[in-house]
């Protein structure tokens, strides 16, 4: 086909110098470009144009039809788009160097088509290519943070279980000596060595509560580490639930009184007999207890409650709703125990946290931030649960939920 540039525009050049300097400054454009008559008759290609469509052959006779040759669409179709109004009409176009997209306007007044030739924005083969390898490198990327989060993990948990390793040992290490200086404070005390004065009774009396505070505290590091690396075994005991907790209260009296906090206890009716661990039950009130009277001023008050529960979501299988309504008392099947103090609250957005392992509310008051962490898991190993209901400046309460029927282990 031939299109020489000054052959290109037939008719409506209008000029000569004019038309050189503009077919010039259309060359310079590095995108090929088409100017086509309504019939589909090419009226100019840029150099890019010929390039791309192979137009040099200058011995052709018969001349390029856009719709025929290059776009390969019905005119008709075409021109009613643009004619309803569409600004520019974008088609496929496989003869410029592979797959391109051509953006074809219309001229009304010369009523002329000019189409630039641009690549299609998704070069299929390549574009599926680059795009498998892109997803290649992500999913490679990925695969390495995953192993290197993953050893990260393990280190920590290695260096976790050394801690509770270490921890466990050093409370070991520590609770022979604490026993035997516990002995000889209760022998002093008890005047077989000898007559005391007031002063060193006094000495004596405050050196025993630090040694008990230190026994507590050792005592807490063990259960932690057993509970920890899953040595904690539970004993399971047909125990009553009352002389558990009446031992406590006995235990905890004189503490009470020298605080000048008022203890106060109130034990429901009808409680059953069931299987409990019974020193770890009292160890977890105790927990509590002693939470309570380290948080409440003097002249508050602390209540330690026990009353048989209807625990609906240990009821197995459902008794359906209606059938509910119908009955009329749910039989209890737990008992719920709560420690209830006047002291100073505590705010909800620490209400799950203060469940957690080493964490205290305040860091500068005393304690390791266990207790709660270990009451937590002696009660779920018993298959309850327990929760805080506190304000800050109106007191808390420590509840939790033991189920007293076996067939109540059961999720319903
Ligand atoms: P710690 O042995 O340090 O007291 P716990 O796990 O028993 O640790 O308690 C965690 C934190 O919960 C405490 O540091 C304290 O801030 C808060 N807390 C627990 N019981 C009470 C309570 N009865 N009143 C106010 N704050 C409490």
């Amino acid at each position: 086909m031939t299109l020489s540039k000054a052959s290109s525009v037939e008719t409506h050049a209008t000029g000569g110098t004019l038309f050189g300097l503009m077919s010039s400054l259309l060359d310079a454009l590095d995108k090929p470009l088409l100017v086509a008559d309504r019939s589909g008759r090419v009226l100019f290609a840029n150099l890019h144009a010929q390039d791309a469509l192979h137009w040099k052959d200058e011995t052709e006779d018969v001349k390029p039809n856009l719709f025929r040759d290059v776009l390969h669409v019905d005119a008709k179709g075409l021109f009613g788009q643009l004619e309803r109004g569409e600004q520019e009409v974008n088609l496929p176009m496989e003869s410029i160097g592979g797959l391109a997209r051509a953006r074809i306007r219309w001229l009304p007044e010369p009523d002329w088509l000019v189409i630039f030739a641009e690549p299609a924005p998704l070069r299929a083969p390549v574009d599926q290519d680059q795009m498998r390898q892109t997803v290649n490198d992500l999913l490679q990327e990925r695969e390495i943070t995953y192993r290197n989060l993953l050893a990260a993990y393990l280190r920590l948990q290695e260096v976790n279980r050394q801690k509770t390793v270490f921890l466990g040992s050093a409370a070991h290490e520590l609770k022979t000596p604490l026993a035997v200086m516990k002995g000889y404070y209760d022998l002093m005390l008890s005047g077989s060595l000898g007559h005391l004065t007031e002063k060193q009774r006094d000495i004596l009396q405050e050196s025993k509560q630090s040694c008990d505070r230190l026994v507590r505290l050792v005592s807490t590091f063990l259960n932690y580490t057993a509970l920890e690396s899953g040595k904690l075994v539970l004993q399971f005991q047909d125990n009553d639930i009352l002389d558990c907790l009446n031992d406590v209260v006995i235990r905890w009296k004189e503490a009470f009184q020298r605080a000048n906090v008022h203890l106060e206890a109130s034990f429901g009716e009808d409680l059953p007999i069931f299987k409990f661990d019974y020193p770890k039950i009292q160890q977890c009130v105790t927990n509590l207890m002693d939470n309570a009277l380290k948080h409440t001023p003097s002249g508050g008050r602390v209540t330690l409650e026990v009353r048989a529960h209807f625990w609906e979501r240990r009821v197995s299988p459902v008794t359906p709703p209606k059938e509910r309504r119908g009955a009329r008392r749910p039989q209890a099947n737990s008992v719920i125990v709560s420690v209830s103090d006047t002291g100073l609250g505590i705010s909800a957005e620490y209400h799950q946290e203060i469940f957690e392992d080493f964490m205290r509310v305040d860091p500068s008051s005393s304690g390791m931030g266990l207790g709660l962490a270990i009451t937590k898991r002696l009660i779920q190993a018993h298959h309850g649960k327990i929760w805080v209901d506190s304000e800050p400046g109106r007191g808390s309460s420590f509840k939790f939920l033991l189920p007293t029927k076996v067939e109540a282990y059961t999720y319903a």
